[in-house]
């Protein structure tokens, strides 16, 4: 049976066989040869099953629940402590609740109530089962829900308690996974260097239990970022898929190559010429080996036992199948070890298992915030140099004139008499005689020195704040209330009346 299957893959292919010792088959022998120690989990959940049970009564942690929960911890609080004060050379000096810490000491670090381990918060002891639950939330497998919280939280024996807690879990129990057929050798597929560049795309159904609008799903995984998309359907015709790629291509772009089996749908002249239109390459599998598009048919089996558990939960399919896709896309993949939803949007996706904002340290979103910066400081730079924009500097003791703030009538000066500067409030602001603030912008150099001690100025100058009113001819009408005698301005001397 093996024998045939190799055969039958091989068809397709011109080659002669050699035979070759193996103590001279150094290379194909080597990894067989020497395995490593297979990892548990990682064997375990390497091809990851989800159940959706996504329940509503779950609630994500707020950010004020997590630093009073942080803050009242008596473990966190004894751990914020012996951070302050250093950790004893040995472990055996310490209580025992803060040994599993020792061997960590290097890597935390105190920010207000959070206790951090590098970026990853550590956890309150009163919140650790809940947000194992929450990131058990969807019933993805025991690897799975560990790469959720380790991306963001950590505590000691975490990695235990979320297998306890996984093992226990009565819904994940239900659905035997241990029935599942074995995994028949990987192929490898090559991996696409940029998201969206090749798309794989399928049909599955029909459902005999749906409801009439949700017997077929046509579902679609992006093979370099592993994003789904999946979108129900009474029926698969041409038309539906490729109403359904318009949409998805609507919201990402058209990729460069779309792959699918040999469906009718798929054969269709109307899909070839929508492909066409859109110079998007389409590879279809070989008839006998549908197994080629592994990376949606992959994801079919995690998408039943999705739809198998909105069965077992009488839920609708699409609420739970589109809330299944938000844990889905926010999951560090097995494969890449990075979520969908970052290498296909390049930013983390906030969920419900979320306390505090997604990191964006490094990520696309914070190179793109450094160059837009970059982009705005520049052109600042530019216009300014172009206006010739600058904010002029003066020196105590130095005469300056003021601009009128306000609409002065063209009889009038612009500008007040010289003033003395007596002090520099702040960069741009200063202190005049007159006991005003002004900003340096409605200041003017004068080569006119200021009159001997401060005279109430003889321009009516409106304080910034006051409103827009000007008074007219002050100099001449204005009741004298000192009894000084008024004179106008010396540049206006020769100003004939
Ligand atoms: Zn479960």
């Amino acid at each position: 049976m093996r024998m045939a299957r190799w055969s039958a893959r091989l068809l397709c292919y011109n080659y002669d066989v050699v035979y070759r010792p193996g103590s001279e088959n150094c290379i194909a022998d080597c990894l067989s040869r020497l395995p490593l120690s297979a990892d548990q989990d990682a064997c375990a959940d390497s091809e990851p099953e989800f159940v959706a049970m996504l329940s509503a009564a779950l609630t994500a942690v707020s950010p004020a629940d997590f630093a009073s929960a942080s803050s009242s911890c008596p473990e966190l609080s004894a751990l914020r402590l012996q951070l302050m004060n250093g950790f004893p050379r040995s472990s055996a000096a310490l209580p025992e609740n803060l040994r599993p810490y020792f061997r960590l000491r290097e890597e935390f670090s105190v920010q207000h109530d959070y206790v951090f381990r590098g970026s990853r918060l550590v956890v309150p002891v009163s919140l650790r089962h809940q947000l194992i639950i929450l990131a058990h939330e969807g019933h993805q497998g025991n690897v799975r829900t560990k790469q959720r919280l380790r991306d963001l939280y950590w505590w000691p024996g975490m990695d235990d308690q979320v297998t306890q807690h996984v093992k226990g879990c009565q819904l994940c129990q239900s659905c035997d996974k241990t029935a599942l057929p074995a995994a028949a050798p990987l192929v490898p597929v090559p991996f696409p260097s940029l998201p969206w560049e090749k798309v794989a795309i399928d049909v599955v159904g029909p459902f005999e239990t749906a409801v009439w609008d949700c017997r077929y799903a046509i579902t679609m995984v992006d093979y370099h970022s592993k994003w789904p998309e999946v979108g129900f359907a009474a029926s698969v015709t041409s038309e539906t898929v490729i109403s359904f790629l318009s949409s998805v291509f609507s919201r990402f772009g058209n990729p460069q190559t779309v792959v699918s089996d040999n469906g009718s749908q798929f054969t269709s002249a109307e899909f070839a010429a929508f492909l066409r239109s859109r110079d998007i390459k389409h590879i279809r599998t070989s008839v006998y080996h549908p197994a080629a598009n592994g990376a949606v048919e992959r994801f079919h089996r995690v998408l039943k036992s999705c739809i198998q558990g909105a069965i077992l939960e009488k839920k609708s399919w699409r609420q739970t199948v589109t809330n299944f896709l938000q844990v889905y896309r926010s999951t560090p993949h097995s494969t890449t070890e990075v979520s969908p939803c970052e290498l296909l949007l390049g930013r983390k996706m906030r969920t419900r298992l979320h306390v505090l904002l997604p990191d964006p340290q490094d990520s696309a979103v914070t190179r793109l915030a450094d160059s837009v910066a970059a982009k705005q400081n520049k052109m600042k730079l530019y216009t300014d140099k172009r206006r010739g924009a600058r904010v002029p500097t003066f020196q105590e003791g130095e005469c300056v004139r003021v601009r009128k703030p306000t609409h002065v009538l063209k009889s009038h000066p612009r500008f007040s008499e010289p003033l003395r500067v007596m002090k520099q409030l702040a960069p741009g602001t200063y202190l005049l005689e007159d006991g005003r603030k002004w900003h340096a912008s409605r200041l003017a150099h004068s080569n006119i020195p200021a009159k001997k001690g401060f005279e109430s100025p003889a321009l009516d100058l409106l304080h910034v704040d006051t409103p827009d009113v000007v008074q007219p001819n002050t100099a001449a009408q204005a009741p004298v209330i000192t009894g000084r005698v008024r004179r106008p301005p010396r540049w206006l001397e020769d100003y004939v009346k």
